[in-house]
């Protein structure tokens, strides 16, 4: 029997809600973002490649039902998944009139072993009408919207190129909430000119707002970003595997309980990785968490508190 974790783990959830393996497809629809199409910028985040954060899929296969056939295929054979959850990773997947949207969504959803939808966006890119669409799948689907925010610091956001606000990410959290949709945001450690202090104080913000999950990983290195440049030019250090894990535990405990914590290490393309290399041991990372919140006797959300107590963090 699997020892019981010290987090809300996903598959956890997902099992509990379908009672059986579930697994996420990433799916590329071949869109942009804003940040790279120059509605807001060109170059992108410092830290992001020409896929977008994603698979580059749709390179290979335009397809979204063929994406889904092959993911499905790959993942009932590696994990025996019975279920699956149809999820929009690559670029900004709002990012695209409505009916075009739409269309991409019912594509996905259309297979009888999808329970769910996730996608992947930026906080300036939703709109009540985009958000509408999502909500009307709640009544078939799980619907998950995924926002990428990774800091809460407005210096931080112009420092790693962001193109939108911490007022924008607020915004969409109220609107996404009216709607009712379950909320994951993206939060990366170790971004540049942030510690520690300015880390945990990210959780604590989030953990004032009415979010329901959470991904979190350590900023690594992609081939042909600025962020290369800059780690070229020691202008930047990524954490080390330690570092990143004391941190991270520490971030867990001001974490509301219930939220879903559906990443907790990133997964780099070992092709594209220039730093660090022990990103690419994801199971020791992940063993590196459980056993040192284990050995503490912690968990997350054993400093929260319900709302942020100022100046704690
Ligand atoms: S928002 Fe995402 S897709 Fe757009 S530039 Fe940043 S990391 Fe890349």
């Amino acid at each position: 029997m699997t020892e019981p974790r010290p987090y809300q783990h996903f598959g956890s959830y997902l099992n509990g809600l379908f009672g059986c393996r579930v697994q996420k497809i990433s799916l590329d629809a071949g869109l942009t973002c804003p940040n790279r199409d120059g509605t807001k910028g060109t170059g992108g985040c410092i830290y992001c490649d020409e896929g977008g954060s994603g698979t580059g899929a749709y390179e290979r296969i335009p397809s979204i039902t063929q994406q889904m056939l092959q993911g499905k295929s790959l993942l009932k054979k590696r994990y025996k998944a019975e279920k699956f959850i149809a999820y929009f990773q690559s670029f900004s997947n709002t990012y695209a009139p409505v009916d075009t949207l739409k269309s991409l969504y019912q594509e996905a959803l259309s297979d009888i072993d999808v329970v769910g939808l996730s996608v992947g966006t930026r906080p300036d890119c939703v709109n009540p009408e985009i958000l509408d669409l999502l909500a009307g799948f709640q009544k078939t689907h799980l619907v998950w919207i995924e926002y990428g925010l990774q800091s809460f610091h407005p210096r931080t956001l112009r420092m790693i190129n962001r193109g939108h606000t911490i007022e924008d990410f607020i915004r969409a959290v109220d609107e996404t909430r009216k709607r009712n949709l379950n909320i994951c945001v993206h939060v990366i450690l170790g971004l540049p000119g942030e510690g520690l202090e300015e880390c945990l104080l990210t959780a604590a913000r989030l953990a004032e707002l009415d979010i329901q999950g959470l991904k979190i990983h350590s900023l690594y290195i992609n081939r042909g970003t600025l962020l290369e440049t800059w780690y070229h030019q020691k202008k930047y250090r990524p954490l080390l595997q330690d570092e990143y894990v004391d941190w991270i535990c520490q971030f867990l405990e001001l974490c509301p309980p219930h939220w879903i914590i559906q990443r907790l290490t990133g997964d780099p393309a070992p092709e594209k990785l220039i730093a660090p290399a022990w990103t690419l041991k994801k199971q020791t990372t992940l063993k590196m968490i459980q056993d040192r919140l284990k050995r503490t006797g912690s968990f997350q959300g054993a400093r929260w508190k319900g709302r942020l107590v100022k100046g704690e963090a």
